[in-house]
């Protein structure tokens, strides 16, 4: 049995949990001087990288002293929030001797990899680069976890909270429909609302039947009318023609995290790009490409409740079609850095969050899905080429999919052990016998 952290991350098809779900192992690649464990799950309500810190600090450990090894980093740096005090208490005990803490403040965003290398190292990714550029990898809980346990991904830890009577995080099979989720966990969805993922970077749906998948943190339920849910369902038309009422007030920028490391990220420009013809847009829409899509200018920054988040986002998608493409370029910080990073707990207010952060708990359950349906493309890359037939019978944690050799994806196991009922482009569907 192989031990290095970059097999066993291609072998069992570890990706980034934390949201990103870029394959591990090309990570796993590269040489770095320091290892940062992403643990600042910045995201308000949700709680599962606490939970594997709490409840799996033995696997998660294994797994960063072998991911540490693997990249020859002479350190571990674990980046979690200082108001976590009692975990750190507890971690600070069990960490080895080139481990250290880094206790964050409590702001948003504060686990996108440029704020948290920055913070954690005061070494500056260039805007367009990696964390490679300064010598660092980062890797999130979960994923180190994945590493230490050394299994085929079949389960995701996720957070169910919102309009709940308790949160709660548990460990789901990958391929489960969230409906299935919440019957089993007896919680009623009547009149409610969902954001799969974080409420800042999360995506509504009212659709439950789609699975969870290897990036997924969890669910957030809210009553349908809930402001939140209003603000995350505005169409590409209602977008633009908010646009139009921008005052030009800056906020938007000036508190625009990316913009605060000196990217130079500006959304009340690409703001009034909306009513411009495609040549002029392009400049006024050019810092889009650095933008990290945490959408806090849209929920927390604009006093005009416009979508400022939104504009930055269809302006880099028009960006890339049009082949513009980010440039590295080392930055210098903004002096104000420190001033304007945001509080998650004013956040919370202005989301309108405040009833629904509760206490939480791990919760211990078993699943028994009857059916999963396993996403091909549930990462960064090219989607996984299946290698099963319909009504082939599949055992639980055999590989069903694989991207090709030498292109960036990873493997997709079976959650369950079953009878394969369909295989399209973008799933595999499998069926308890
Ligand atoms: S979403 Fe808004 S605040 Fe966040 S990085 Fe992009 S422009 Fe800045
Ligand atoms: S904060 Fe809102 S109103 Fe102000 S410039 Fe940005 S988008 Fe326009």
């Amino acid at each position: 049995m192989s031990f290095d952290a970059k097999e066993i991350a291609k072998k069992n098809g570890i990706v980034g949990a934390g949201g990103a779900a870029f394959p591990a192992h090309i990570k796993l690649s590269s040489r770095a001087d320091i290892l940062i464990v992403n643990a600042a799950e910045c995201e308000p309500l949700l709680y599962k990288d606490e939970t594997i810190l709490s409840h799996f600090f033995d696997e998660f450990l294994n797994g960063a002293l072998l991911a540490k090894e693997c990249v020859s980093a002479k350190k571990c740096i674990i980046g979690i929030k200082r108001k976590h005090e009692k975990l750190i208490e507890d971690l600070k005990s069990k960490i080895p001797k080139d481990f250290s803490i880094f206790q964050l403040e409590d702001t948003y965003p504060s686990g996108d990899e440029f704020l948290l290398v920055y913070d954690v190292t005061q070494k500056l990714i260039p805007k367009g680069g990696i964390p490679l550029d300064v010598g660092v990898i980062v890797h999130n809980v979960e994923t180190l976890y994945n590493i230490g346990i050394n299994k085929p991904v079949i389960e995701k830890f996720i957070t169910v909270s919102g309009d709940v009577k308790e949160a709660v995080s548990l460990k789901v099979p990958i391929g489960m429909k969230w409906c299935d989720i919440l019957s089993e966990l007896n919680i009623k969805t009547d009149h409610k609302s969902f954001i799969i993922g974080g409420p800042m970077m999360g995506s509504v749906s009212n659709d439950l039947s789609i699975p969870v998948t290897k990036g997924d943190s969890g669910i957030v339920i809210l009553p349908e009318d809930h402001p939140l849910i209003r603000k995350k369902s505005r169409t590409k038309q209602n977008i633009e023609k908010i646009a139009y009422t921008c005052d030009q007030c800056f906020r938007c920028s000036d508190l625009c995290p990316r913009d605060l490391l000196g990217h130079g990220v500006k959304p009340h420009r690409a703001m009034i790009s909306v009513s411009m013809n495609l040549k002029q847009k392009t400049s006024y829409q050019a810092s889009s490409l650095y933008c990290c899509e945490c959408s806090l200018c849209t929920l927390y920054s604009c006093p005009e409740d416009l979508d400022p988040a939104n504009v930055m986002i269809l302006s880099k998608r028009a960006l890339y079609k049009e082949g513009v493409r980010p440039e590295k370029k080392f930055c210098e910080i903004n002096p104000m850095y420190h001033y304007r990073r945001t509080p998650t707990k004013l956040l919370i207010n202005r989301l309108g969050l405040s009833e629904f952060v509760k206490p939480h708990k791990f919760l211990e359950k078993e699943f028994t899905p009857k059916e999963v349906i396993l996403k091909l493309n549930q990462h960064r890359g090219e989607p996984a080429k299946p290698l099963v037939k319909k009504e082939q019978f599949v055992q639980k944690g055999e590989v069903v999919a694989e991207t090709e050799e030498g292109k960036m994806g990873s493997r997709i196991f079976s959650s369950i052990s079953g009878i394969v009922r369909a295989i399209d482009k973008q799933k595999i569907v499998v069926e308890t016998k």
